[in-house]
């Protein structure tokens, strides 16, 4: 099976038509065609073109989660947004038709498709929780059964591994000599703070892994949780389009795709977006 995990599209249809063309590619390049597209939420928000990017989901997405930015614009939740976020989501709401904003407001917080759960954000708080350190993640993982959970929500491609004593010790090591993976990107990534039991950032047997393009297997019998990072408004410092290609015979693609950003910076100035929104997609911040 085949399925391509997309996460945070945010408005951002010329990123999202490159990773759709990306995908029609591999499908003709290779006997097997991608079967499903999971969309991980956050269709709108920031972006230039809300209801292309809603239209893309809704005709190529077999699955779509509500996200944050997705339940804002309908009019949720909006105290908990910062103040651009919260502008961002009263111009959206102004671009939606009814039938656009029914279709955010349905999307359903959670799904299940074995051995997937998807989420927004985190297993244990869907819409809100930025899932970024092991501690975070030890906490999750006993809220979903499935052997991987995907997330998306902080638009930094990232995997976390359960511990498990009974299988070889060094996988991620072994993993990060391929060249695929950095074990760390150091604290700025964390929000958590040390643990005030025990002073520790990290959570004591469980391993967080930044991938970088390429494919990655998960060791044999970890639970995994997985973020592909973000389609239309990447955050680790790469600005291409961030999505996963699933093989469930070859493991998870993390793939990366160029894409026109000037044109999505000048659709955004030409609407008047804050300017701060278009700068930050060249950056990859
Ligand atoms: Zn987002």
């Amino acid at each position: 099976m085949r399925c391509a995990i997309l996460s945070d599209i945010h408005g951002n249809a010329v990123a999202l038509r490159a990773v759709l063309a990306d995908l029609a590619t591999i499908s003709q390049r290779h006997d097997q065609p991608v079967e499903h597209i999971w969309c991980l939420g956050d269709i709108v928000g920031y972006g230039p073109e809300p209801s292309e990017c809603i239209a893309l989901v809704r005709a190529c997405c077999d699955i779509a989660i509500a996200g944050n930015h997705d339940l804002a614009a309908t009019g949720f939740s909006l105290d908990d947004l910062s103040d651009a976020a919260t502008a961002s989501a009263a111009w959206t709401t102004e671009q939606l038709n009814a039938g656009e904003l029914a279709y955010l407001s349905g999307l359903p917080w959670r799904a299940t498709e074995d051995p997937f759960t998807l989420v927004h954000a985190s297993p244990t708080n869907p819409i809100w929780e930025y899932l970024l350190t092991t501690r975070a993640a030890a906490r999750n993982f006993p809220a979903f059964t499935t052997a991987y959970c995907l997330i998306g929500h902080t638009h930094i491609p990232m995997i976390f591994l359960e511990p498990d004593g009974a299988l070889d010790a060094a996988p991620a090591a072994t993993l990060a000599r391929t060249g695929i993976l950095t074990l760390d990107a150091g604290p700025t990534l964390d929000t958590d703070g040390p643990d005030p039991a025990s002073g520790h950032q990290d959570a004591p047997g469980y391993e967080r892994l930044l991938p970088r393009a390429g494919w990655w297997l998960p060791p044999m019998g970890r639970r995994a949780i997985i973020n592909p990072g973000s389609v239309g408004q990447p955050r680790d410092r790469d600005p291409r389009a961030a999505y996963i290609l699933y093989d469930s015979e070859r493991g998870f693609n993390f793939r990366r795709v160029e894409y026109d950003i000037e044109e999505t910076q000048r659709r955004m100035r030409t609407l008047g977006l804050p300017e701060r929104m278009a700068t930050r997609l060249a950056l990859g911040t």
